[in-house]
């Protein structure tokens, strides 16, 4: 079977762990410097905030940006629970635009008619590794005073225009899970330019401790540990080379899917898609994923329904996300990962 998802965890992997276990300093420390560091780095921004998870890094970011109770943050429901989620940790109140049919992204012009004096924030999420529209989105984050935060967790090394997802808003959040583009297991990032929101982030991921036993308000435990790191920091050194694999992958099953009259994604002119999936657009889903399956083929459907259909979801807004709710009923996400051989991908192609 040739499946959806594959970590590539090699032998440096395990040397950087058994590093770490022998020097007997497992929690945050030295390695969790490095990555951040060389993670904001790599993304061109000032700062990097290692967190346990993403969604720790989407719901530290938001308080960190001063979202509580009463505000208003528009994000899209075609995308995983955690980008609602960590809105209403923190009190707040998640708002649902559409998005655009072509890319996925949350729609500007459906952000513009869902502003109002409430909101606060835009969490635009850089979906399957394409960046949202950012010139747009920040250009209605200064026209009405709003804070932008990138859920930057399927877009490692995305761009738009030359410019890095993770550098572009007010902040950003990564994810580390072990499907995403790189890994540390379980890991979360936060990057931004922003001193003041660094300053908060790395309070509140600590006990809201701004010294030694002096807490200055009701923080967390949101710690990456050592561990974790030390593989983020071997995973990042081979990120572009891993992305490169995504992106040449990608280019190949379009290719071969073209011809075969499938759907295949858009990738608007000055945008690095990074192809955290690889998504199409079928009828009769059901039908395509089992004769897949008969083939060897694993894929996956991202996401079944638009956050709004979940009952948990269901208070923030259900009317005009037609496109969300079309697109969940028929994007079907191919193998594309970095470990796929030449044979997989024309197993994939020859399979439809
Ligand atoms: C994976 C993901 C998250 C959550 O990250 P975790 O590390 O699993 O907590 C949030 N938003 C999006 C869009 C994701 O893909």
């Amino acid at each position: 079977m040739i499946n959806v998802a594959s970590p590539q965890i090699g032998d440096d992997e395990f040397e950087a762990v058994k590093a770490v276990m022998q020097s007997g300093m497992l929690a945050q420390g030295k390695k969790v410097a490095e990555l951040e560091e060389k993670f904001a780095e790599y993304c061109g921004a000032k700062h990097g905030i290692a967190v346990g998870n993403g969604t720790q890094a989407l719901h530290l970011a938001l308080l960190s940006m001063g979202i509580g109770k009463g505000d208003e943050v528009i994000t899209t429901p075609f995308s995983f629970v955690a980008s609602a989620t960590s809105i209403l940790f923190t009190g707040a109140t998640p708002v649902f635009a559409d998005i655009d049919p072509k890319t996925f992204n949350i729609s500007p012009d459906s952000i513009a008619e869902k502003i109002t004096p409430r909101t606060k924030a835009i969490m635009p999420v850089h979906i399957f590794g394409l960046s949202a529209d950012m010139e747009k989105i920040n250009k209605l984050g200064v026209q009405h005073g709003l804070k932008i935060l990138e859920d930057s967790c399927q877009a490692h090394g995305a761009a738009m225009n030359g410019k890095t997802t993770g550098s572009m808003g007010d902040a950003a959040s990564f994810s580390f899970y072990p499907t995403k583009n790189m890994t540390t297991g379980e890991g979360g990032i936060i990057t931004t330019n922003d001193d003041e929101i660094n300053d908060l982030a790395k309070k509140f991921r600590n006990h809201g401790m701004a010294d030694r036993y002096v807490y200055e308000f009701l923080g967390y435990n949101f710690r990456m540990t050592d561990i974790a790191a030390s593989i983020g920091v071997v995973q990042l050194a081979k990120l572009e080379e891993m992305t490169k694999a995504r992106i040449a992958n990608a280019a190949y099953l379009t290719e071969g899917l073209k011809a075969k009259g499938i759907v295949t994604p858009y990738v608007p002119d000055g945008y690095r898609h990074v192809f955290h999936q690889y998504t199409i657009r079928v009828q009769d889903r059901d039908n395509v994923i089992q004769k897949l399956r008969d083939n060897g083929v694993g894929s996956g459907v991202y996401y079944p329904k638009s956050l709004h259909k979940f009952d948990l979801l269901s208070d923030y807004g259900s009317k005009g996300l037609d496109n969300s709710d079309k697109a969940a009923e028929e994007v079907l996400s191919l193998p594309v990962h970095p470990g796929l051989t030449k044979e997989d991908l024309d197993t994939i192609i020859n399979a439809f």
